[in-house]
């Protein structure tokens, strides 16, 4: 029998495929065991290999073959090459992410859900007394089974150890059976969707049901996307085909997974990172064998695999959470692009302040853009006024006109909502008599002051230290916290207000279930203030919330990040979107910066004001959207070492003439985790030639890097 070379997706660092000997031809998607060095891995079949110059007795053949139909569909495999290419990362990395965890370990392909055994219609009126008295465990199952209705087998287990077999012979007597349970919640019942109105409508008939075509909704906040984006998926599954909607953070929307499930009448796979693995797997399964039909999802339920996807939504596109930070730094927006266009189907980005490149790309007619002006309620949109805060005295985390206008509203049964974007209790430990301050040991930044339990947290690298009781410098006993987390401030407004302070923020709702208790607590609707970081600026409808209040934006505004002032608009315009969903509201931001055109932009023309002037001066600039960048990062425990790498990998990169190649710099946050970090930035004014340098580059940085330099390219970069 000849050998066959096929071409295998690995786990690990390896920039190409690695090539493996096989008997038989494996279809393409399939899952392999194949030795890697004195280990076996799980590798995805990505084709036949070409004869290329590897002897064949150099070669290693597959263990074992995994699967007999491949687990990774053409489309996913396709999709798999294009995130490689673009963002220069790994193929067998990329695989891996498309993979449920159980599947890379090796798994079954197919995850159908728990067995669970229910009572039957006679089970369910059968008398305990009927059975024998010496049929101990038998009555223990029925009595539990009478008061459960159903368990799984895992319930069951931990109800009895060996419960099977007085299960069986309850099984024998007619009682109970077995069944798959699936892992979606039971269908809920169907709400009535409201009824369109003219802008919606208008928008859900001008994208068409079949074929490639991508649109950006541009809606105020309030002005019901939500509506839209369901019409137009209970129009896709009426044509019988799947939908999948993409929403930056599920933890925080819970409403918006009841919404969507009330209002389509059907189950709804929830994708996101909290699931535990057997039920991402189960979810995975369910959709690509289409026995559930939509999908609602964070940036990485792009990479599942559908049974016949028809329809893309990406809501609130312009988060940042789309873009993966570290391994595969993909755009889950802009891959939802190619993928629409890859199947031919349509694909919806919607916002209230879309990232300036999708309204770049609609300038380009690359998106239709559509717009949604008015509030769907008929709300009013709330005024954005500014508290000239020079001179004034804060008290207790407010400045007085801001406290003023906090009375009123209260007062009037009004719910206040104030955003700090920093949690904890303060920024800063200084010792007041030498000046000394509390930095974290391995990163270029203060440690955060924390209250409850009192300590020290690195909000960069989760270093945590007891606070120490005198000054580690001068040994003096007058530490101070300088500055207000929003930990600090509830403090100060609990002392200064009666009424309920609610914290949202990531410290107070890491327990499971702690979310879902606040926004309880707030939509009950009575006279509170509402306080957090900008989690609370996320799609959360606060009916009874009249007033929002922001503080400390200023410094976005002197960012050397050329992003920030996008960020800041965006930010302010969502967060000030909260108020007055259902009548008057008002927003109140404390600034010291009262004169800087960036708030007379915001105020008076609104987000759509902002975003034109920003496009120009981006373009002037020559910066994204106009032209393209990407970054090579380099870190290492020497910070000459992390430099001297991208001299060299400069040097190589400036034989493209074509692309503007800046740096080493260091990066903004110098020192992280203990490595000195430096970057590279290219940009060119078109893709074509950056992608080229970056390929060109690309062997030697992976001959180059290694344990001593660690690196990573990132294509189209958010962050600096
Ligand atoms: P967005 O996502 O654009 O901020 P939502 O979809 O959350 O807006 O809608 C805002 C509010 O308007 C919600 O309470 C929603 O139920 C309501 N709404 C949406 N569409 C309509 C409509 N056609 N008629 C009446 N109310 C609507
Ligand atoms: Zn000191
Ligand atoms: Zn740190």
């Amino acid at each position: 029998m000849t050998d066959l070379r096929i071409q295998v997706a690995v786990p690990g660092p390896f920039y190409t495929p690695l090539t493996y000997l096989s008997e038989r031809p494996q279809a393409p998607g399939v899952r392999v065991r194949v030795p890697l060095g004195p280990r076996r891995v799980v590798g995805v079949v990505l084709g036949e290999a070409g004869a290329d110059d590897v002897p064949v007795e150099k070669l290693r053949p597959v263990q074992a073959v995994l699967d007999s139909e491949p687990t990774l569909d053409g489309h996913q495999l396709a999709l798999a090459r294009w995130l490689a290419r673009y963002y220069h990362a790994p193929i067998g990395e990329v695989v891996q992410q498309m993979l449920p965890v159980p599947l890379r370990a090796g798994k079954a392909l197919w995850q159908r859900g728990e067995t669970e055994w229910h009572l039957t219609e006679v089970g369910r009126r059968a008398d305990v007394e009927a059975l024998p008295a010496q049929a101990v465990r038998q009555r223990r199952l029925l009595t539990f089974l009478q008061r459960e209705g159903a368990a799984t087998v895992s319930r069951l287990r931990a109800f009895m150890e060996d419960y099977r077999e007085p299960m069986r012979a309850m099984e024998r007597r007619g009682w109970v059976a077995a069944r798959q349970r699936s892992c979606l919640d039971a269908p809920i019942d169907k709400v009535q969707r409201h009824e369109l109105n003219v802008e919606q409508q208008a928008i859900v008939e001008a994208v068409p049901q079949a074929g490639f075509s991508a649109h950006l909704i541009e809606g105020v906040t309030g002005s019901g996307k939500t509506a839209v984006y369901l019409e137009l998926v209970a129009r896709t599954l009426a044509a019988g085909r799947q939908a999948l909607v993409l929403v930056p953070e599920i933890g925080l929307t819970p409403q918006m997974v009841a919404r969507f499930t009330a209002w389509l009448g059907e189950p709804v796979a929830v994708l996101h990172s909290g699931l535990s693995d057997g039920a991402r797997h189960c979810a995975w399964t369910q959709l690509a064998r289409g026995e559930v039909r939509v999908a609602l999802g964070t940036r990485s339920a792009l990479l599942g695999r559908f049974d016949d996807l028809g329809l893309i939504v990406v809501d609130e596109e312009h988060d940042p959470s789309y873009k993966q930070q570290e391994g595969v730094r993909y755009s889950a927006r802009d891959a939802a692009l190619w993928l629409a266009h890859r199947l031919d189907i349509p694909v919806v980005l919607g916002s209230a302040t879309p990232s300036l490149e999708s309204l770049q790309r609609a300038r380009r007619g690359r998106l239709v853009h559509h717009r949604l002006t008015r509030r769907a309620t008929g709300a009013a949109m709330p005024e954005i006024g500014l508290l000239d805060i020079r001179g004034e005295r804060i008290e207790a985390g407010v400045s007085a006109p801001l406290a003023a206008a906090m009375r009123a509203h209260l007062a009037a049964g009004g719910q206040v909502m104030l955003m700090l974007n920093r949690r904890g209790y303060a920024p800063v430990l200084m010792c007041h008599h030498c000046g000394w301050q509390a930095d974290c040991p391995a990163c270029s930044a203060h440690m955060t002051y924390h209250a409850r339990p009192e300590q020290l947290r690195c909000h960069h690298c989760d270093a945590v230290r007891p606070v120490p009781e005198r000054c580690p410098h001068c040994g003096s006993g007058s530490l101070v916290a300088v500055g207000q987390g929003t930990a600090r401030l509830e403090e100060a407004l609990a002392e200064r207000f009666d009424v309920p302070v609610v914290r949202i923020d990531r410290d107070s709702t890491r327990r499971r279930g702690a979310l879902e208790a606040y926004l309880e607590q707030v939509h009950g609707g009575e006279p509170m203030i509402l306080l957090g970081t900008q989690m609370l600026a996320k799609g959360h409808h606060f009916p009874a919330v009249t007033m929002v209040g922001m503080l400390e934006l200023d410094q976005g505004l002197f960012s050397p990040d050329f992003r920030a002032t996008e960020r800041l608009a965006q930010l302010v315009i969502q967060t000030a979107g909260r108020a007055g969903r259902e009548g008057a509201g008002q927003v109140l931001i404390e600034t010291r910066q009262p004169q800087h055109p960036f708030w007379a932009q915001l105020r008076t023309g609104g987000y759509a004001a902002f975003a034109e002037a920003a496009l120009a001066e981006r373009q002037a600039a020559c910066l994204p959207p106009f032209w393209h960048q990407a970054l090579v990062t380099a870190q290492a425990t020497r910070p000459e070492v992390a430099q001297q790498f991208l001299v060299e990998a400069a040097q190589r990169l400036r034989a493209h003439s074509e692309v503007e190649v800046l740096g080493p710099v260091a990066a903004p946050m110098l020192r992280k985790q203990g490595h000195w970090r430096y970057q590279l930035w290219l940009q060119a004014p078109e893709r074509g030639p950056l992608h080229g340098a970056l390929d060109g580059l690309l062997p030697w940085l992976w001959q180059h890097g290694g344990h001593r330099v660690r690196w990573a390219i990132d294509v189209d970069p958010i962050e600096m």
